[in-house]
């Protein structure tokens, strides 16, 4: 690769504050927010025009789709932003398990209340690009915008961008896997007759978990095979089969939807798949972008033809961004693994529980059996940087444990995990490897998160 020089340049600080939270989806709404609720100036940095992450960026709108009668959780902020969409009326029935759907339009005003109501300082359509870091502490980022390159200088940084964004800019350690998971265009649609595809679905295919073992090879572990799953395989083997669909091998068929409106919309179509995409490349995530737009309009056809209800489906809109499951995963001081989260860990630096949820690579579990395991502290911490955390997907652990703490009702537990730390730590005078633990717990309990 050829290269250039970039002169230096003086970089105006938009805003000093005691935390910065960098990417707000899922984990950076909670980070902001729980830091903000312990009393410190708090800062929210998303890139694109809305907070909400993949909930409204991608259009996934199952937070909880996992949940049943025996489930067990932490509680806190998923609670909230489920109770608040609930209250505003942004959310409907999810369609597997007893909870709903959030909507992933209306979400984007749900997360903008929730930011404002905490006292977070919001700053949308700005992009973290370089984190400023001196003697192996962080001091703070700079941004792109509109407005030109700006700095901030925070006290205590945490990275919610979902990649590792920030982490890896400040030279933290992490791994990126050669072959990482699909990345997916999701869509909606809209103009089903949704009595006649429900019937189809409920008395004719019958989909079950166990379906997930066919095409796709999925490991469950045996409780869930006869409990319902929306998946749609079926439509799509056919019009493959048949040659009415055909498709480039990088391109995947097959999936879920999650919700089925009275207004004819069947909605988070997750079923069109572009592999071999590394989302921190520019190039890949245009390529998997346009080809994955291409993919689901010869998609959607197929559906017209082989599914009953679709004869006049059409596009209501893609998800605004290409969803991405899997990037770098930073080296905390402890890599949470498959055997914990199969094995009910406990660590006395837990900052919430997670139930045994595992979708992924792979795996799907179910988790109806009540057993959870705890998230601890060090997998949020990076090694080698101080005063930096790093909450969401890309937080420490192996492919199994990231199946689990991917999931969005995870990222937030993290993020709320983070904001309440880096804020006690601020309030403490210590750094955020040094952080009095038990503080943090104490103060997450009276955020109403289950710890234990
Ligand atoms: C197709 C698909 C289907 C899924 N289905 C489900 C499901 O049904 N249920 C479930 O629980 N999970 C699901 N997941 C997983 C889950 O949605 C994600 O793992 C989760 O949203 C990650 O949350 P996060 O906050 O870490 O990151 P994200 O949700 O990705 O949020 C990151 C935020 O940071 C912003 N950002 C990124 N870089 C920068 C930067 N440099 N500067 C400023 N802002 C930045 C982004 O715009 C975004 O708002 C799915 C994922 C995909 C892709």
């Amino acid at each position: 690769m050829k290269f250039i020089n970039e002169p230096p340049k003086k970089i105006p600080v938009l805003a000093e504050t005691d935390v910065l939270v960098a990417g707000g989806g899922p984990a950076g709404l909670a980070a902001a927010i729980a830091a903000a609720r312990e009393g410190v100036s708090t800062m929210l940095v998303e890139r694109y025009g809305c907070f909400g992450g993949v909930i409204t960026q991608v259009g996934v709108e199952g937070v909880a789709w996992y949940r049943h009668e025996g489930t067990v959780e932490a509680g806190g902020l998923l609670f909230e932003f489920e109770d608040r969409a609930r209250a505003l009326g942004a959310s409907t029935k999810e369609c597997q398990s007893n909870s709903e759907a959030i909507d992933a339009e209306m979400f984007k005003y749900v997360a903008d209340k929730l930011v404002i109501e905490a006292g977070v300082r919001p700053l949308l359509h700005c992009y973290a690009v370089e984190a400023i870091v001196e003697d192996g502490v962080i001091k703070g980022i700079i941004t792109e915008s509109k407005s030109g390159r700006l700095a901030i200088l925070a006290k205590r940084v945490i990275d919610c961008t979902g990649d590792g964004d920030i982490a890896a800019l400040a030279g933290a350690p992490f791994t990126k896997r050669e072959r990482l998971q699909f990345t997916t265009q999701l869509f909606h649609c809209r103009g089903v007759n949704t009595e006649k595809f429900l019937r189809y679905i409920h008395e004719e295919l019958k989909p079950t978990y166990a379906d997930w073992k066919g095409v796709w090879k999925v490991q469950t572990n045996g409780k869930e095979d006869d409990m319902f799953s929306p998946y749609l395989m079926k439509p799509f083997q056919d019009a493959l089969n048949d040659g009415f669909l055909q498709k480039p091998d990088h391109i995947g068929y097959g999936g879920t939807y999650s919700s089925v409106t009275p207004e004819g919309e069947v909605t988070q179509i997750n079923a069109v798949h572009i592999t071999g995409i590394d989302c921190t490349n520019v190039e890949d995530l245009t390529r998997a972008e346009i080809d994955g737009r291409e993919a689901v309009i010869k998609g959607i056809e197929a559906l017209r033809r082989y599914l009953p209800g679709f004869e006049n489906a059409r596009l209501r809109n893609f998800g605004m961004a290409l969803g991405t499951r899997e990037s770098r995963q930073i080296e905390g001081h402890y890599r949470l693994t498959g055997e914990d989260v199969m094995n009910q860990a406990r660590f006395e630096d837990s900052i919430g529980i997670y139930p045994e949820f595992i979708d992924g690579n792979g795996r799907l579990w179910i988790p109806t059996t009540g057993r959870y395991f705890q998230i601890p502290y060090r997998s949020i911490l990076p090694k080698k940087i101080d005063n930096l955390l790093v909450a969401g997907r890309c937080i420490s652990g192996d492919i199994t444990a990231h199946s689990a703490f991917r999931n969005m009702s995870c990222c937030i537990l993290t993020g709320q995990g983070a904001g309440v730390a880096a804020a006690i730590s601020v309030k403490d005078g210590t750094s955020t490897s040094k952080v009095d633990i038990s503080k943090v717990q104490e103060a997450l309990q009276k955020q109403n998160v289950r710890v234990y």
